[in-house]
């Protein structure tokens, strides 16, 4: 284990400064027991960084580079190493946050240049600042020498490097691995798309690794890490979810091998402390049926209603015949009546309706598999999604049930 120290900074080179930096850094190398081979220092310009890094990589495990973290044209260490690295530079939402208070806070404007701050090399741990705005980068690299960026002010250097660096190193190096790993949910994004949104990460990653798993109706996502200790693991999770989070979060419904999307949707009608009815045609009770299986649902569920045929529609949920004769069974307008007569009947939160052609046979010159789900909330505009299944019977009555619990968890 050997690494090297690069400063960046045209007044260290031209010496305006002293680079105490690098002192601090090999000093506290040294104690840790990393040794330390080569120091340099090179002006802000980045063709001869580039080379500095290649030269840096070609020798030693651990490539540590000092300042050009900041908002300044000058200030190009990140974007050099990353392209280095053949990563891409993405942002550290709480960084960014950090960032965008303490301008409004000062009623300063800020500009496109302070975000830089925030970047991060993709597939790297950001190392939050605790004095300044610069996140710092730990960057393993499973094909070649890891890197370590930090910010030039001495002030926000140390004890990032204390406090951050350090235990990564320790972790990273010196002690024993530890697994960890999460399991992601989805619902209403196929297997393949969902790999096909997260190709590099799949094939690239090594630690964590990601794999897909498709279930009936849904797709799983595992993570798996590991590192010195169980919340370096867990970071390094966090981390990479973050990435999953940004490309395909909305899909996401939940975590776990056993939390599932009804349980999801009941858990979260109680911290809202909302309520819900339905109106089922096609589905004929098995949306209630299926949040009932979750114990503890009569808190958000006083009931429902099964309407499946017309007249029942219009006995039980008090909707004209003449209208749904007029529209439809199987109609937007219908839907949204369902809905909104549910939820007013029994005055919930939320009124869910289900009407649709769960086939074989088509039904009003509808193909099996034509779904429209009605969606009224209190005192809001009743809203209708059209939906196409395919498949079986058996198939589109689930599928509608899961979109339906899809919907309300959105
Ligand atoms: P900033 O946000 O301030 O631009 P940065 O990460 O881009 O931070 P630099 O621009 O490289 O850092 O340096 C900022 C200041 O930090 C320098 O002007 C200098 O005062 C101090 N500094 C930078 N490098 C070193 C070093 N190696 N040793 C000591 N001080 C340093
Ligand atoms: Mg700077």
């Amino acid at each position: 284990m050997n690494a090297e120290i690069i400063a960046v900074g045209s007044e260290i080179l031209l010496g305006q400064i002293v680079n105490t930096n690098a002192q601090f850094v090999a000093k506290r190398l040294a104690n840790m027991g990393i040794n330390l081979y080569h120091q340099s220092v090179v002006g802000d310009n980045p063709q001869r960084l580039t080379i500095a890094i290649k030269e840096a990589a070609e020798r030693s495990d651990l490539v540590i580079l000092l300042g050009g973290l900041g908002p300044t044209v000058d200030d190009l260490t990140k974007q050099t190493a990353a392209k280095f690295l053949n990563e891409k530079l993405i942002i550290d939402q709480a960084a960014l946050t950090k960032i965008e208070q303490s301008f409004a806070e000062t009623q300063r404007k800020m500009t496109e240049n302070n975000r830089l701050q925030a970047l991060y090399i993709a597939g790297s741990v950001a190392l939050p600042n605790e004095t300044g705005f610069a996140v710092g980068d730990f960057y393993r690299n499973s094909n070649g020498s890891d890197f370590l960026l930090l910010p030039g002010p001495p002030s926000e250097l140390k004890p990032m490097f204390v406090h951050q660096a350090q235990p990564l190193l320790e972790q990273t190096y010196f002690s024993q691995q530890k697994l960890a790993s999460r399991v992601m949910r989805f619902f209403g994004i196929g297997e393949s798309l969902l790999a096909a949104k997260l190709t590099d990460l799949i094939e690239q990653q090594t630690n964590p690794t990601l794999a897909t798993y498709a279930k009936e109706n849904e797709v799983t996502l595992r993570l798996t890490a590991n590192a010195a200790s169980e919340s370096a693991a867990q970071a390094k999770l966090d981390q990479l979810e973050k990435i999953i989070q940004q490309r395909v979060g909305e899909f996401c419904y939940g975590y776990g091998d056993d939390n599932s999307l009804p349980q999801v949707v009941v858990n979260l009608l109680k911290e809202k402390n909302l309520t819900v009815t339905a109106a089922e045609s096609l589905t004929a009770g098995k949306f209630q049926a299926t949040l009932a299986d979750v114990p503890g649902v009569s808190e958000v569920f006083p009931g429902g209603f099964v309407t499946y045929s017309n007249h029942a529609k219009s006995q039980l949920l008090k909707i004209p015949a003449e209208k749904i004769q007029k529209a439809g069974a199987v109609s937007s307008l219908t839907a949204a009546a369902m809905a909104k007569q549910a939820q007013q009947i029994l005055n919930t939160d939320i009124g869910i309706s289900f009407t649709g052609v769960a086939g074989p046979d088509e039904l009003e010159g509808q193909p099996a598999g034509t779904v429209w789900i009605g969606l009224a909330l209190k005192d809001r505009p009743t809203q209708t999604k059209l939906f196409h299944f395919s498949k079986t019977r058996p198939y589109i009555r689930e599928r509608t049930v899961l979109s339906g619990l899809d919907w309300i968890r959105r």
